[in-house]
């Protein structure tokens, strides 16, 4: 059977997603909604529609196994996947490709390329699955470099120990979640961190954007199952001791998760696991308006109940993704064990919501033993509405419409005005720009101390200038969000697209030691430039 190729212009492997037809349809609906007179859809590239540029540097004898000119590769490692990526995608936007892709098999192999980029003043963007949403892939990298690799991991991608005793397990970091999961299995484990881009991304690609999974609650960033890290860097390799936790000194594990490529290059992982779970309870919970739903929610993030899914829908994402009528606002609850029942847990949360005006009928809330309980009612229209988002979005962007979303986190006490100035703010920019859209809000991870509300915008655009609709937008809503004290991502991480923001968010002093960092592991300054800081490079 011929290998699945995954595209290189959007979500998924090729012939997966919406066809032409659907496409169509999508883009028509979305027209109806919007009262458009229609919808024109552009088709997606092709790979002999692409222009690509002859390799800049020449590959040495050395390296020939390991760094790849092929087209469809050279496309595919060009951009990651937020909306402006796949917008140049469509747009057959690919003049600056790579000039190589890397695929090394082993840590030498890495290392191998770290020298001869070193040497030859080539940058080297670190490279998982690519479905950074910050511009953290992006080849076409400024500052003169004779050259640019895209180092794609994805062939370190094995189980490479498990400890059933600690719960952990040895992990290389180009493994996809849908393989690693797989690998855990038949060891009754599970490492349990499931971003909506699961499918598509990698562990070494979590760990250097700190990416937020499953859990609403407690374990929300991959840090928290994160027990030890080994990192390639352009000056050896950095790795840290298996321990359940230490207070010897600044976090060596810190300094690397949230690097972003841009300190070294990841390549194994001890990673703290669960037992897979076998009880869960799961309820679908209806507030008649969102205050309400957000007080409820605080009161269960500072219940000390620890919900593994505690996401509120505002009821704009409601009605758009669990068929909600546009009034009420949803909280997709849920619990999960290996270990013991759940009832009363549920019973407590669903008292809390009551107390806060939520109307929970009995059957309302399922309990089971088995996967089935969060994939019915509202929460499974939810879910199912989520794991098919990023294929849609790439119909929204073929009929030129702006579907994209931005992310943060908050003190509760801050959180009622950031939310109305946000969302004016972003609002006006919406209107001003595409003179009509919807923007709405969910949470995506709540703390004792604060929610990460995650907002998603939809606006008509026009062909040609959805990148300058867009950035307008995205000006507006990065401002708003540090200027209400906000951080400019709770899990989609910095890269390049964030820096003008993540520069005001950061004090100097906090700049001036990553730079050291950078400086002290990176010399060359050739590991993904510009994402965190701006590499420093001997006058270049
Ligand atoms: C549809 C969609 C849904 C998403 N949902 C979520 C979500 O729920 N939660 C979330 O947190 N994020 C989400 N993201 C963002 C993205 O999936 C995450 O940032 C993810 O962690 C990136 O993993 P990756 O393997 O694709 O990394 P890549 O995109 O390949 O790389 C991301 C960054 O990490 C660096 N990097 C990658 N691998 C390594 C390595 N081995 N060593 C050093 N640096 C490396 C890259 O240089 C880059 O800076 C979503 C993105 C999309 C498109």
């Amino acid at each position: 059977m011929a290998q699945r190729r995954l595209k290189f212009w959007g979500w998924g492997f090729e012939g997966e997603g919406p066809d032409p037809a659907a496409t169509k349809k999508i883009a028509a609906s979305l027209a109806r909604r919007f009262e458009l007179n229609d919808a024109p859809v552009i088709a997606p590239p092709t790979l002999d529609e692409l222009d690509l540029p002859a390799p800049r540097v020449q590959r040495p004898g050395a390296l020939e196994k390991i760094l790849s000119d092929d087209p469809h590769e050279r496309a595919r490692h060009s951009f990651g996947r937020s909306y402006r990526d796949i917008v140049r995608a469509f747009r057959r936007d690919f003049a600056r490709a790579p000039d190589w892709v890397a695929f090394p098999q082993d840590e030498g192999e890495v290392s191998a390329v770290l020298d001869w980029a070193g040497s030859n003043d080539v940058a080297v963007i670190p490279f998982g699955g690519g479905s950074s949403v910050v511009g953290g892939v992006e080849s076409a990298v400024a500052g003169g470099y004779a050259g640019v690799v895209s180092l794609d991991v994805t062939r370190l991608d094995r189980v490479l120990e498990v400890d059933r005793t600690s719960r952990a397990a040895r992990i290389q970091a180009g493994m996809y979640g849908p393989a690693l999961e797989d690998a855990l299995r038949p060891h009754g484990l599970t490492l349990r961190h499931f971003p909506q881009s699961f499918e598509f991304s990698t562990l070494g690609g979590w760990l250097a954007t700190r990416a937020g999974g499953h859990f609403a609650t407690r374990y929300t960033h991959i840090d928290d199952f994160c027990e030890s890290m080994r990192v390639v860097t352009p000056q050896g390799v950095s790795e840290s001791r298996r321990l359940p936790g230490s207070g010897a000194g600044p976090s060596h594990d810190r300094l690397f998760l949230g690097s972003e490529g841009a300190f070294g290059v990841i390549t194994e992982a001890w990673m703290r696991l669960q037992d897979r779970p076998t009880y869960r309870s799961n309820a679908s919970v209806v507030f008649p308006g969102f205050e309400q739903a957000v007080e409820a929610t605080r009161a269960l993030s500072q219940s000390g109940l620890e919900p593994s899914n505690c996401r509120l829908l505002d009821p704009g994402e409601a009605a758009s993704s669990a068929g909600g009528d546009g009034k009420s606002a949803l909280l997709v609850l849920a619990f999960e064990s290996a270990d013991h029942a759940l009832d009363a847990w549920m019973q407590r949360a669903v008292e809390i919501c009551r107390a806060h005006g939520a109307d929970v009928p009995d059957d309302a809330v399922r309990t089971r033993t088995d996967a089935g309980a969060s994939r019915e009612g509202a929460a499974g229209a939810w879910r199912n509405s989520f794991v098919g988002a990023p294929y849609a979005r790439d119909a929204l962007v073929a009929a030129s419409f702006i579907s994209e979303t931005f992310e943060t986190a908050i003190p509760w006490d801050r959180f009622p005005d950031f939310h109305a100035n946000v969302t004016a703010a972003v609002r006006a920019a919406i209107d001003r720009v595409c003179g009509q859209g919807t923007l709405t809000c969910r949470f995506t991870h709540v703390y004792p101390d604060g929610p990460a509300p995650y907002y998603t915008i939809i606006a008509p655009s026009r062909a040609g200038a959805e990148l300058e609709h867009w950035d307008e937008i995205k000006q507006a809503a990065g401002d708003a969000v540090i200027e209400n004290g906000g951080t400019i991502t709770h899990h989609h991480a910095v890269g390049r697209d964030h820096r003008p923001w993540y520069d005001r968010q950061r004090t100097d002093v906090f700049a001036k030691a990553i730079r050291g960092v950078k400086r002290q592991l990176d010399p060359a300054g050739i590991l993904n430039p510009g994402v965190l800081v701006d590499p420093e490079r001997g006058g270049k």
